[in-house]
């Protein structure tokens, strides 16, 4: 029977992080997968994790199943996490959040959700959007569409057509998709303006707002990177928050999320949250205990709150600096390109502008992986490489 299959393409990131590491050349640079690194090009453990998860090895007393909705202890947290414990939502019991398998798992369950409360509606998405948002939302049942975002001659937002393309097409009921900060792939955020005009735009058309936060903290700061988030959240009848903590805790593989759900009042609220409950129910059942349990341990403790915030803050800075170190080297190598895309974008992606000549290029002769779109991962650079990235993409850059 499985004759009948077509091989099926899983993303192409994938395929190019198995092509690097066949690749025998000593100063090869992989910018491709979105995973923080250090300086010297590792993925550690954070210190407050490494504490966190020795205290829950010495202290847990019991495996036994979590519940459908995931660790209680970690579901209270998240929406002053994502909102700021004073937020009104907070107040007046109109959210809740429910531990997903990462923020994948979140997605995957408001889709479903979508599919059950909206069905025949469209979600729509920026263009280009994060790989898996699409695959994710067309094999749950939804209809997607797309609106602009991203302007390739500005490497910046074309918030204008933005807002043109959706007035025209978007109807009520419909379902709008924005990236709460560090926007994957192209690390073009909406300013506080646009967050504000995007919002009057969603109560006058009657839209559901679903929000992927999968990078807060490694722009501004936890509090900074949502405030556009915050103040939708504020207005908003109703809404879904897709978040992830595999970025700001580094524990990708502990598979670690919530979805938040934003209801009119106390009593949809409680509706909405048995319907989650239902769609992970018969898909995977309940959510893995370990990644939850560490953040919840460490942001409930002053001490290891406090060291985790000092290590999220050293990664953003390294990010930072590799982001102006760059540019400041493209201009000392008289590139004529206008580089201010570099320090504009925000988060651990820059979107260049690359063809996919330019991509594989950079690949073949210079042994620098990128995504095929032209994604760069800032948080691959380092001082062992940068000089030599920056030389390569000189000879690129128009
Ligand atoms: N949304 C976006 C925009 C992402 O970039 C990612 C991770 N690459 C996710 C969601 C999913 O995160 P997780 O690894 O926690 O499933």
């Amino acid at each position: 029977m499985f004759e009948t299959l077509n091989l099926r393409k899983v993303d192409n990131l994938l395929s190019l992080m198995q092509a690097f590491r066949t690749d025998q050349r000593p100063d090869k640079v992989d910018l491709g997968v979105g995973v923080y690194k250090n300086d010297a090009g590792d993925v550690p453990v954070m210190r407050a994790v490494k504490e966190a998860e020795q205290r829950l090895v010495a202290d847990e007393e019991s495996k036994n199943y979590v519940g459908i909705a995931g660790d209680a202890g970690f579901r209270e947290l998240i929406p002053g996490l994502l909102l700021g414990a004073d937020h009104a939502l907070i107040g007046e019991s109109r959210i809740a959040s429910i531990q997903t398998p990462g923020g994948t798992g979140a997605l995957k369950v408001a889709c479903d959700m979508l599919q059950a409360i909206t069905p025949g509606k469209t979600l729509w998405v920026s263009t280009p959007t994060w790989a898996n948002h699409i695959p994710i939302a067309t094999d749950a049942g939804l209809t997607v569409a797309q609106y602009p975002y991203f302007r390739g001659e500005t490497r910046g937002l074309e918030f204008d057509a933005m807002m043109e393309h959706l007035r025209a097409n978007a109807q009520s009921g419909d379902a709008l998709m924005l990236h709460a900060c560090c926007h994957n792939p192209t690390g073009v955020d909406l300013s506080s303006e646009q967050w504000k005009a995007v919002t009057d735009f969603v109560l006058d058309r009657g839209l559901l707002p679903v929000v992927d936060c999968a990078y807060q903290g490694l722009a501004d700061g936890m509090d900074a990177d949502v405030a556009g988030l915050r103040h939708m959240a504020a207005r908003v009848p109703e809404m879904l928050i897709a978040s992830s903590n595999s970025k700001n805790f580094a524990i990708y593989r502990e598979r670690t999320g919530a979805l938040s759900l934003v209801a009119k009042s106390k009593i949809e609220l409680a509706a909405t949250f048995a319907a989650a409950e239902t769609v992970i129910r018969s898909n995977y059942s309940m959510p893995p205990s370990h990644g939850a349990r560490v953040v919840s341990t460490v942001l409930q403790d002053s001490a290891l709150r406090k060291i985790w915030e000092a290590e999220l803050t050293d990664m953003r800075d390294r990010i930072t600096s590799m982001r102006s170190g760059l540019r400041s080297r493209l201009q000392a190598l008289d590139v004529e390109a206008d580089t201010s895309f570099l320090t504009d974008q925000r988060g651990m992606f820059t979107y260049t502008g690359f063809t996919p000549d330019d991509v594989h290029w950079l690949r073949e002769m210079r042994g620098i992986y990128m995504a095929g779109d032209g994604r760069i991962n800032i948080a691959g650079l380092g001082s062992a490489n940068i000089d030599a990235v920056a030389e390569a993409l000189a000879a690129r850059l128009a």
